[in-house]
């Protein structure tokens, strides 16, 4: 299903950029700019299953869109930049600001060498939690259990799952509906399922964070370039509107406290985990309006303009399975989200147009 989508989405961009949609139309639909999204930056790791390849992008392709973006009309800006040419007349020339949620260690070792080089501006948002290893990314642990094994069995809150995770399909079917399930129980559930099962099966999640997360001395080298914005991510990375009102915004004000004493700088930007419509709604820009923050920014796609809202800002996400040029390129025109907001308006879920996470962050 997954991969059925991911075809139609491609047959549309593709439709659009080489019916020549995308440009005719752009002037009308692409905003004054637009902020991308990217998580790991890593060279191609051979694998049928990954189900979050579509948070992945090789260094070529990175250093590939930094360049396209420098040589067309385009300024590549930082997160205060940003905002400051959104609250004036738009401007002739657009602008793109580059951001990586989570903290991977990649984005030390493969995307900054290669934006360095280039001298671009572009903010990685921490889920201190990560940096802390007093967290674990549970979308990952989840793929490397089902990776690993031939069978899963494992339970969550009430429901047992007892599944074949043989063939690449069979992992797909079984990453799906664990997945599900731990988007629906609570999110302490949603941690404790998953520490249980990794530690049945022998899983060193702390080993996990530690390869594969930034730790404090990366931050603090990023931090004091003057190209690198650090934003704030929450603590535990937890799907915020599913938290009470005070442990959300417990998550939201200490991840940004906890930056600030490592670092010796406050944040700004935070952007909200998951970052979708049902983890990130109203009360939520609120809290990020109400704490401070400059702008936050969410998951839901499109581009942004003078009457965009600070604190709900749309991103554009540098999707794995859309490694072209031209795809972005289409992106950038912002018609492809101009269209998903005509079609939701006639009722139909915007759901069936974009492809979505699978077991994601
Ligand atoms: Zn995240």
């Amino acid at each position: 299903m997954q991969a059925l989508k991911i075809a139609g989405y491609k047959a549309g961009l593709n439709a659009l950029y080489w019916s020549g949609a995308s440009r005719l139309f752009a002037p009308m639909a692409r905003g004054s700019g637009a902020i991308l999204m990217f998580h790991q930056v890593r060279p191609p790791v051979p694998s049928a299953f990954g189900p979050n390849a579509h948070l992945e992008v090789t260094p070529q392709f990175l250093d590939a869109v930094v360049r396209q973006l420098q040589s067309s009309d385009i300024d590549i800006v930082d997160l205060d930049e940003a905002r400051r040419r959104l609250a004036e007349p738009r401007s002739a020339r657009r602008f793109v600001v580059l951001t990586f949620d989570d903290g991977y260690r990649n984005n030390y070792t493969h995307a900054y060498p290669i934006l360095k080089a280039l001298g671009v501006p572009f903010t990685i948002y921490l889920a201190t939690g990560f940096v802390d290893r007093i967290a674990v990314p549970w979308w990952e642990v989840l793929v490397d259990l089902i990776d690993r094994l031939p069978h899963l069995r494992m339970r969550v809150e009430e429901r047992d799952f007892d599944l074949p995770t043989e063939s690449v399909n069979q992992k797909r079917v079984a990453c799906q509906l664990v997945a599900a399930e731990l988007c629906h129980v609570s999110e302490d559930e949603q941690r404790r399922a998953i520490e249980l099962a990794a530690s049945a099966y022998g899983i060193d999640t702390h080993g996990m964070v530690e390869r594969e997360m930034l730790d404090w001395d990366e931050v603090r080298a990023l931090a004091v370039d003057p190209l690198v914005t650090i934003g704030a991510h929450t603590v535990g990375h937890y799907a915020l509107a599913r938290l009470d009102s005070a442990r959300a915004r417990l998550e939201m004000a200490e991840s940004r406290e906890r930056i600030e004493a490592m670092t010796g700088v406050r944040p700004r930007h935070f952007a909200y985990p998951y970052g979708s419509r049902p983890t990130a709604a109203e009360r939520e820009f609120y809290l990020a309006a109400d704490l401070g923050f400059a702008t936050a920014v969410t998951t839901r796609r499109g581009v942004v303009d003078a009457d965009s809202r600070l604190t709900a800002l749309p991103r554009i996400s540098v999707n794995g399975h859309f490694q072209s040029r031209h795809y972005v390129d289409v992106l950038l025109s912002g018609v492809p989200f101009s269209l998903e907001r005509r079609l939701r308006n006639w009722r139909r879920p915007a759901s069936s147009l974009a492809p979505e996470a699978s077991a994601s962050t």
